[in-house]
């Protein structure tokens, strides 16, 4: 799968309030690449995130999936897109603290009324160290654990691509550690596209591809071999 984002600027608020968020990136993804974006606090990442997952519409600019133009498509087909397609991994979890882990991982499929494959189950579990955990509830496990569940989550479906929001922004380093070492771990064993978004450079040298974020812009590369436009 080819992501081609073109232009692609996000204003929020009008008048003295006005933010440009992102201005102009311009980003091309291709099928299996790990990237990482990196950028300080408020330099637009979560908003690049957001609309490059269809989470979020852009003020203006294009972005196409193999050549399909994503916001052009209808509210329930975009959302249908996402949840087969795209996978998606927060810094503050977003598990339902009714259900057990296991129940929380195949949450996805039931929404898509499919069964789980039950050896792609087994393989991701056991990757992420959680079989031991899957009867517990949410606030019976540690924030790491919390987290790989999470990502258990976010691959059940088979997603093409998974996007990543400071993924380790909510645990102590070690547990980060640990789940970036997994979430690499995953993307080779598995070749689906990671993009991971991070304010921590030591993770985002961890992949393949690096850009960065200053100031709602995007450019190529490592911060001291950024090349601007
Ligand atoms: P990052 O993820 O790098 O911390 P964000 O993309 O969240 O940055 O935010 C970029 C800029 O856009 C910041 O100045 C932030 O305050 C602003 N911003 C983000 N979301 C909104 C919103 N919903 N309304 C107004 N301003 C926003
Ligand atoms: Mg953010």
């Amino acid at each position: 799968m080819f992501i081609q984002a073109e232009n692609l600027s996000k204003i929020y608020g009008s008048g003295a309030n006005q933010v440009t968020a992102l201005h102009k990136a311009n980003l091309e993804i291709a099928s299996g690449e790990f990237l990482s974006i990196m950028g300080p606090s408020g330099s637009g990442k979560s908003t690049l995130l957001h609309l490059l997952s269809g989470l979020d519409f852009p003020t203006e600019g294009i972005l196409s999936y193999d050549g399909q133009e994503i916001y052009k498509l209808r509210d329930r087909e975009l959302s249908a897109f996402r949840r087969r397609r795209i996978g998606f991994i927060f810094q503050q979890f977003h598990l339902m603290p009714i259900l057990t882990a296991r129940e929380n991982i195949l949450m996805p499929l039931l929404l898509d009324k499919k069964q789980a494959d039950s050896a792609y189950f087994d393989e991701l579990t056991r990757i992420l160290g959680i079989r031991d955990r899957l009867a517990h509830l949410p606030h019976e496990l540690s924030g790491g654990q919390q987290q790989r569940v999470a990502i258990a989550r976010a691959l059940i479906a088979k997603p093409d691509i998974v996007f990543a929001d400071e993924p380790t922004g909510n645990l102590d380093s070690k547990s980060g550690a640990e789940v970036m070492r997994m979430l690499k771990d995953i993307w080779q064993k598995m070749g689906r596209t990671l993009v991971v978004i991070t304010h921590d450079y030591g993770i985002a040298q961890m992949a393949a591809r690096k850009v960065v974020m200053k100031d709602g812009i995007l450019s190529e590369g490592d911060q001291k071999g950024a090349k601007g436009e």
